[in-house]
């Protein structure tokens, strides 16, 4: 059955991922949009959910590409009205409000999809196939990003909710989460806040784990020039690296796979089939590190940041 779907803010994220992806599944129908500024040719739009919610009954599934901010409201709305739900990573501002609207939609007998759009990178399944029956040593995320590159002029990833570097960094975590073979806790944290603003731009993370290997994340959203989104891990049986956000392997120094991006493909993929099936997908793991990164986190202010 062709699912019919409401697509929530019409942004960057939207255009360059989302749309191309439900265009391309044969499962779903985009066939609303809610965007109080912006909206897709020939495809109804509303400005407001609830408008969308009152006036297209016919809708079974809304997918959230707003910023963490207002998209609880917008989660709650939908879930409340007996729609499936898709959110855009990280799935909320706060642990709390996930719970929450997991609970709705256990309630209403809905199924709602916390998205990690990285952990579909292509190389994420070999790695933790690869890692299983190894024991870790030492793991360094590296995660570089210039922020005026990917956020141009976004100023919600610096305010509260927004998580600053954790934006991205989450990506690395979410599949640092996905390849290990058992869950690790942060142990203590340095955070940069650039003077005049309410969330990190670098972030520093030193992990515990059960192999008491030595495991670090460095996020930094000033990096210019070649970008870095790297996980090193060095094991008993040898030595892997994921590159390119998880879409390049190496093994002890030797490329063994390039892959191609399926990322926002899989998404819809999988949202198709919890529908289907009844099912929900919520792990929060990733999300409990930024936010324990936040708790134990030591302030440093550094110089002010402007787009
Ligand atoms: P964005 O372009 O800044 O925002 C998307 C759209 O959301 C905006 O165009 C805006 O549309 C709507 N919006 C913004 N603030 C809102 C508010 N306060 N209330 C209601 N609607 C609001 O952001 P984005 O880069 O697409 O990111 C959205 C989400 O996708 C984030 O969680 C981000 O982490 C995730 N994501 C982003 C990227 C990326 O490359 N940028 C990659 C992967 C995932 P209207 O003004 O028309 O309503």
């Amino acid at each position: 059955m062709v699912e019919k779907l409401a697509l929530v803010g019409i942004g960057k994220i939207a255009r360059d991922q989302h749309l191309p992806a439900i265009a391309a599944n044969p499962d779903w129908e985009l066939a609303a949009t809610v965007s109080r500024n912006a909206s897709v040719e020939g495809i109804e739009n509303f400005t407001t959910i609830e408008a969308m919610l009152a006036a297209r009954p016919d809708i079974s599934t809304v997918s959230l590409a707003i910023p963490p901010q207002p998209r609880f409201a917008y989660a709650q709305a939908a879930l409340a009205a007996g729609k499936n739900v898709m959110l855009e990573k990280p799935p909320g501002q706060s642990l709390a409000e996930v719970h929450a609207l997991e609970e709705l939609a256990r309630e209403k007998g809905v199924s709602i999809y916390a998205t990690w759009h990285s952990r579909e990178a292509d190389c994420v399944p070999d790695s933790k196939a690869w890692l299983a029956d190894k024991t870790i040593k030492r793991l360094a995320i590296t995660w570089k990003e210039d922020v005026r590159r990917w956020h141009p002029g976004q100023d919600w990833v610096f305010e509260p909710g927004g998580l600053g570097v954790f934006d991205p960094g989450i990506n690395a975590l979410s599949i640092m989460t996905e390849i290990l073979p058992w869950p690790v806790h942060v142990a203590s944290a340095v955070l940069e806040f650039p003077e005049n603003r309410d969330t990190p731009i670098a972030a520093d993370i030193v992990f515990t784990n059960p192999d008491g290997a030595e495991m670090t994340a460095t996020f930094d959203w000033r990096q210019e020039g070649p970008q870095t989104w790297d996980i090193d891990i060095e094991t008993d049986g040898g030595r892997l690296k994921l590159s390119s956000g998880g879409a390049t392997l190496e093994i002890d120094g030797q490329t063994v796979k390039k892959g191609s991006d399926h990322e926002y493909a899989n998404l819809y993929k999988r949202m198709a089939s919890l529908i289907q099936s009844g099912k929900s997908d919520v792990d929060l793991s990733p999300m409990v590190h930024v936010s324990d990164a936040f708790t134990l986190g030591k302030r440093k202010t550094v110089d002010a940041f402007h787009f």
